[in-house]
């Protein structure tokens, strides 16, 4: 059984994406940019926005925090969002969720620049990314392709389902499986909590995708033998954080898992300094200045 091991993986994604950085940076005269806007107090966001910031100092990245009380009225949010969509020092922007009660969240992120969209959530990108064109990415889903990817777990002609829906997991990640390429071209069933029989259709799966938020909620009976199964979930019992699998349960019949924690969860994040360094890279036509540079050697 290949234990996947998320954490190691992201800290090369990042030692990667440091030295990307740093090389930019002196061609380009600044760093990427990204500003991180924080509404509330709620210390699960706190947690988040702190490791996001600890990431972009590791890898050299120019960083802004916008702390702003739970009450700040929506337009004042609105004109952030604006000025921060004018700066040329930003290149992401990323609004933590959730907002508090009385913002309308989905107006909020609707405003941001689809090309400063580094979570991957703005209908523009949303809509790229089902038509299979070059996008944004959100950052969970991308993560569970990347660790596919770098452990070699091809996907392409197989089965593989995806339990749970939402905008930010479930739904992207199903349709990342659908497009074409190796990490893809799957066949993708999509469960949620009206599936009437869960087991049954995860029992075909060749990939297993849990993104529930129901602790252990997938067990070795409802695997097939010699499956794969990346585990998003992320849930706080009395015995620490579990994910949405059995992991001591069906660890002896899978043939890849992530394990929580150290799994998916430090990919997120890796991921968001991925989707920062290629909005600055767009921005600072780096490309075309690589292949300048190429053209004159
Ligand atoms: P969500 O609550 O928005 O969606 C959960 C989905 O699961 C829904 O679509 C629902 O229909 C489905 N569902 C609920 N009960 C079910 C059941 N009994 N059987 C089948 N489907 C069921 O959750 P989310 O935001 O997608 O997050 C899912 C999990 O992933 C959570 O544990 C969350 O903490 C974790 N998560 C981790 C990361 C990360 O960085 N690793 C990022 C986002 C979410």
């Amino acid at each position: 059984m290949i234990l996947i091991d998320g954490k190691a993986t992201a800290a090369a994604i990042r030692a990667e994406l440091k030295e990307e950085a740093e090389k930019y940076k002196e061609v380009c005269g600044r760093a990427p940019g990204l500003a991180v806007v924080l509404v509330g107090d709620d210390p699960a966001s706190q947690v988040y926005v702190r490791m996001k910031s600890r990431a972009c100092d590791e890898l050299g990245l120019h960083h802004r925090q916008y702390d702003k009380p739970a009450d700040t009225p929506q337009d004042e949010l609105e004109d952030l969002i604006q000025a921060l969509n004018q700066d040329p020092q930003i290149d992401g922007i990323l609004v933590q969720l959730p907002l508090p009660k009385g913002l309308d969240s989905q107006r909020i992120l609707d405003m941001i620049d689809p090309d400063k969209d580094v979570d991957g959530f703005h209908p523009v990108n949303v809509g790229r990314l089902s038509q299979g064109a070059p996008c944004f990415e959100p950052c969970t889903p991308a993560g569970c392709i990347e660790l596919l990817r770098r452990y070699n777990l091809p996907t392409a002609g197989k089965k593989a389902v995806v339990v749970g829906r939402s905008n930010i997991v479930g739904k992207p990640l199903a349709m990342m499986l659908t497009r074409g390429g190796d990490y893809a071209n799957a066949t993708v069933t999509v469960c949620h909590s009206r599936t009437p029989d869960l087991g049954a259709e995860i029992r075909q799966a060749d990939f297993i995708f849990a993104a529930v938020g129901v602790p252990k909620l997938i067990k070795a009976d409802m695997v097939k033998e010699g499956a794969v199964i990346i585990d998003v979930g992320i849930n706080r019992t009395d015995e620490g954080l579990v994910g949405d699998c059995d992991f001591e349960d069906v660890k002896d019949k899978v043939s890849a898992i992530t394990p929580v924690p150290g799994g998916v969860g430090p990919m997120t994040i890796a991921m968001l300094m991925k989707n920062t360094v290629t909005s600055f890279k767009k921005r600072m036509r780096v490309g075309e200045f690589e292949a300048k540079l190429k053209w004159e050697k």
